[in-house]
C-alpha cells in the first residue's frame, strides 16, 4: 500500500518508518516545490505529484498549513484523510473556535479582531492580560503577542500596524492561569471506532513544547474521561479519520481546549516507545482502513525535545529505556532537531533516568529537564 503525506518533515519521516514493517510505503510532498520526495532523504522522487496522487491508497497531512490549492487537489482524489474541512479548521483559529462553539466544547474566552481599535473592547471584556494569536500560520508560539497590562496597548498597536487583519484576523484570548497543560491524542477509523491514548502532560518554554510526560501525573479517571469525551465530540463533530491531537489547559478539574492539530503531534511521540501501537502506526492504519491498534501506555514515558542544538553525547543511549530519534536537519535556533524517549516502570524511576539524561545534554538547551527530574522523584 502507498500513503502520500503532505509535508516532508519529521512527522512524515516517522510515519514512513512505522509504515515499513506493515508494507506501507510512505511518500512525502514538499509543499513549497510541489514535488514528491523521499520522507527520510528528502530527495526528489522520480514521479509527478499527479501520478503519486493517482497511485496512493490514501493521502494525508503532517501539518495543517498546506496551501489550499494543494489540499483541494488532494481532496478531489476522494482519498484525503482527514478531510479538507478538518485540515482547514486546524489551520485557522477562527474556524477552530467556531467548531468549538458549534459542538459545545469548553475553551478559552476570546474575541476575533479584524481592526486594531477593537483591542480596546477586548480589554474591557476579557481583562488586560491577553494573548493575541494570528489566526493562520502560527506554530511554536510564532505569530503571537502578549499584553500584560493595558498601559502596553499603544505600543502593541504600533507593533501590529503592518498586519492585514481583514484577511488574517487575530484571535484574542484571555491569558489563563491554568494549573498545567495536557493533551489528548486519539485516532478514529473509517467505521467511526475511536482509540484514545492516556493524557500527556506538556511542559512548554517560550511557547514551545520541551518535555511531555505520559501518562500525566495524578490523572483521575474522571479527568481522563473528560478528555476522552472532548476528543470524541470533536472527532465525531468533524467526521474525522486519522490521528487528532487536542491541546488542553487544566484549570482545577476542568479542561479547556487550547487548540487542535489535525495530525500526529509532538506530544504523542512518547507512543513510539511507551505504547503498543504508536500514533504514527495508528494514523497509517486509520487512513488505509486497517484495524486500529492498542493505545494504552505500557510504561511511563517522558519525551524530551532536542531543540536548536546537535552537540551532545550519544552515550545517553546507555541509559536503559532511552531511545534517540534524530530528524537529520541542519541546526537552527528553536528548531526541533530530534527527541529522546525515556521509559520506566514508575515515575520515580523516570525521574532518576531524566536526571541521568541531564548529565549528557547541554542544559542551556533543555531548560525544563532538571526540574522535571526532581518533580517526578
Ligand atoms: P503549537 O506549536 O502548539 O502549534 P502555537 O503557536 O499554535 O503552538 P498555542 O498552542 O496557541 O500556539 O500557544 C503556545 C503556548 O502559549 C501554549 O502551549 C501555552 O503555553 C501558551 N498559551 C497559549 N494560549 C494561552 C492562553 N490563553 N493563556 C495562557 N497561556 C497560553
Ligand atoms: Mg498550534
Ligand atoms: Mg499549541
Amino acid at each position: 500500500m502507498q500513503v502520500l503525506v503532505y509535508g516532508a518533515g519529521q512527522l512524515a519521516q516517522m510515519m514512513y518508518l512505522e509504515g515499513c514493517p506493515m508494507g506501507i510505503e510512505v511518500q512525502a510532498v514538499d509543499v513549497k516545490n510541489e514535488q514528491v520526495v523521499h520522507p527520510v532523504t528528502k530527495q526528489p522522487m522520480n514521479i509527478s505529484l499527479g501520478q503519486a496522487i493517482a497511485n496512493a491508497d490514501a493521502l494525508t497531512v503532517e501539518f495543517e498549513h498546506v496551501p489550499e490549492h494543494l489540499l483541494e487537489q488532494a481532496s478531489r482524489s476522494g482519498k484525503l484523510y482527514p478531510s479538507i474541512d478538518a485540515v482547514l479548521i486546524g489551520a485557522d483559529r477562527v474556524r477552530e473556535k467556531r467548531l468549538l462553539t458549534r459542538v459545545g466544547v469548553a475553551n478559552c474566552p476570546h474575541r476575533v479582531v479584524t481592526q486594531i481599535d477593537q483591542l480596546d473592547s477586548c480589554i474591557e471584556e476579557l481583562g488586560e492580560r491577553l494573548i493575541l494569536k494570528a489566526s493562520r500560520d502560527g506554530y511554536d508560539g510564532y505569530g503571537q503577542w502578549r499584553l500584560t497590562q493595558s498601559s502596553e496597548l499603544s505600543a502593541l498597536k504600533t507593533t501590529l500596524q503592518g498586519l492585514d487583519l481583514e484577511s488574517v484576523p487575530l484571535v484574542v484570548e484571555k491569558m489563563l492561569d491554568f494549573d498545567r497543560e495536557v493533551s489528548i491524542i486519539g485516532v478514529r477509523d473509517k467505521q467511526g471506532q475511536i482509540r484514545v491514548y492516556p493524557l500527556a502532560e506538556n511542559l512548554h518554554h517560550k511557547g514551545q513544547l520541551h518535555v511531555s510526560v505520559a501518562p500525566a501525573l495524578n490523572i483521575t479517571d474522571a479527568l481522563q474521561k473528560q478528555a476522552e469525551t472532548i476528543f470524541t465530540i470533536l472527532a465525531e463533530g468533524m467526521g474525522y479519520i486519522g490521528v487528532l491531537a487536542v491541546e488542553l489547559f487544566q484549570c482545577g478539574e476542568q479542561l479547556l481546549v487550547n487548540e487542535i492539530a489535525p495530525r500526529v503531534h509532538n506530544s504523542g511521540h512518547w507512543t513510539l516507545s511507551g505504547s503498543d501501537v504508536s500514533q504514527f502506526n495508528n494514523h497509517l492504519r486509520a487512513v488505509t482502513g486497517l484495524p486500529l491498534g492498542q493505545s494504552d501506555s505500557l510504561k511511563v514515558s517522558a519525551m524530551v525535545n532536542i531543540i536548536g542544538c546537535s552537540a551532545f553525547s550519544s552515550d545517553l543511549l546507555s541509559i536503559p529505556g532511552c531511545h534517540l530519534y534524530w530528524y537529520g536537519k541542519t541546526v537552527r535556533e528553536k528548531r526541533k532537531m530530534g527527541h529522546i524517549n525515556v521509559t520506566a516502570d514508575n515515575f520515580a524511576e523516570l525521574g532518576d533516568k531524566l536526571r541521568a539524561l541531564s548529565e549528557y545534554l547541554p542544559l542551556e538547551h533543555f531548560p525544563k529537564l532538571e526540574d522535571e527530574a526532581k518533580r517526578l522523584k
